[in-house]
């Protein structure tokens, strides 16, 4: 039996109907409809202002109903509404960004997984302090710019995109960065950047165990980020700087990848001390999460970020992955929330799924 996020009294709405999956319509919100409507759940899109007319493209992706809002800010003012359409709520990137994490923690309305750690993600420094103490490997982290000692990246707070990073060749160059937020100073980890889509389910009892439940990973990508991947074509930094130009980390859009089978192994062990240790702090991620790191030459995966919630790399697997179906063919991270929401209904587990 796993840990209860979600009080009766959050979960009434939910008596004795099926319930709507629904999602601000952006990030990956195509993907949990078309995962939803192949399930058979219903689905609510949140749109702003008018629903966005390319949906009307995509019929398997499209929500059955649309709920209007001016802005995504304005969003606790329709919670009534959402309640009434017997609605759960699932986060990903945009919608957590833009509403603030903290506006999505009060939300009166069911969230598929656990609130409390949308809090976690978005506080780096927090962020920091679950995964080293969970054991994980990471970047080293610098508090102050006199203790670099070697290439650096700083980098601000939240899913910005990568906006407004800065890469510092050495300790030197960092008297460049005039910071505009809050922000770290991590080591440049020179490697290659793999981003693992896990899911984990504190309802199933078979497969890879971990907590109370088990671990799947449904699919793996590389974020495209301009303009920092596509700096090879012009030499060196230096170049772009001589240009006018620096470097930026802003996401594009996603490739998928693979990684070398016998790495695998040290994969699932980060995921599964990532999620122990979230069950120890604040009872657990449930759900998709993303674990976004950097292999080295010498076989060392350092985790420079999770998301903990779905991600929009796993858009590139709505018809299923590499991994996925070696777990269920055709199985998107969109269907396996729908699926998750289906069994905890059924074996009257909603409280250990939603928050
Ligand atoms: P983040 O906001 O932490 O996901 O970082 C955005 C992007 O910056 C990542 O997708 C990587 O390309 C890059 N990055 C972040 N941290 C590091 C690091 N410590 N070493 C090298 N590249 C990094």
């Amino acid at each position: 039996m796993g840990i209860p996020l979600a009080s009766e009294a959050r979960l009434a709405c939910l008596h004795d109907r099926l319930p709507s999956v629904t999602t601000l319509c952006s990030h990956s919100s195509l993907q949990i409809f078309h995962g939803a409507r192949a399930e058979g759940l219903p689905t609510l899109g949140i749109s702003v202002g008018k629903p966005p007319r390319f949906y009307d493209a995509f019929p398997r992706g499209r929500p059955d109903r649309f709920v209007s809002v001016p802005r995504v800010k304005d969003l606790s003012g329709a919670a009534r509404t959402l309640r009434d359409a017997g609605a759960i709520l699932v986060p990903h990137g945009s919608f957590v960004e833009y509403l603030g994490s903290e506006a999505f923690g009060a939300l009166d309305v069911p969230v598929f997984g656990n609130r409390a750690v949308l809090g976690w993600e978005s506080d780096r420094r927090k962020e920091r302090e679950w995964l080293d103490s969970a054991g994980v490997p990471m970047p080293k982290r610098y508090d102050d710019a006199s203790e670099v000692d070697g290439p650096a990246i700083v980098k601000y707070y939240g899913a910005k995109g990568g906006k407004g990073f800065f890469l510092a060749k050495n300790r030197e160059s960092l008297a460049d960065f005039k910071p505009t937020g809050p922000y770290v100073i991590q080591e440049y980890v020179l490697g290659t950047r793999y981003y693992m889509h896990f899911f984990y389910s504190p309802l199933s009892d078979r497969g890879y165990r971990v907590g109370h439940g088990s671990l799947e990973l449904l699919g793996m990508d590389r974020r495209d980020e301009a303009n920092i991947d596509e700096l090879y074509k012009m030499g060196a930094q230096e170049e772009l700087l001589k240009a006018g130009i620096r470097p930026t980390f802003v996401v594009t859009g996603n490739v998928p990848v693979i990684l070398r089978e016998s790495l695998l192994e040290k994969a699932f062990d980060v995921a599964a001390r990532i999620v122990e240790r979230s069950i120890e702090l604040f009872g657990g991620m449930v759900g998709p999460f993303c674990v976004e790191g950097i292999m080295t030459e010498e076989l060392e995966f350092k985790v420079f970020e999770i998301s903990t919630r779905i991600v929009a790399g796993t858009n590139l697997f709505i018809g299923g992955s590499p991994y996925s179906d070696l777990v269920e063919p055709g199985l998107s991270t969109g269907r396996r929330i729908a699926k998750e929401i289906l069994r905890a209904r059924s074996e009257g587990r909603l409280a250990e799924v939603l928050s």
